[in-house]
């Protein structure tokens, strides 16, 4: 596994206390930094706690615990996938 450390930090960018994780300020945001990582396969999801900020990360806690699919979770998140 590689990490690329982005070249400055990218904007928007802000941290979650709440879920202890970066945070992004509009879906944007979470998209680029994804693509810094595509052998990663993350995924942009709401935060659970704070409407405005998105998250970047791998399959969810719930998804991990068998509580929902991912579908399911995403779908809950309002994500649209399109
Ligand atoms: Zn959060």
């Amino acid at each position: 596994m590689t990490y690329r450390k982005p070249a400055r930090p990218p904007k928007g960018k802000t941290y979650c206390r709440d879920c202890r994780k970066y945070g992004f300020y509009t879906r944007r945001d979470a998209k680029r930094m994804e693509k810094q990582y595509p052998e990663e396969q993350m995924r942009p999801y709401r935060c659970p706690i704070d409407d405005n900020i998105w998250h970047l990360g791998h399959l969810p806690n719930a998804v991990r615990n068998g509580e929902m699919s991912a579908d399911e979770w995403y779908d809950a998140a309002g994500e649209v996938t399109a």
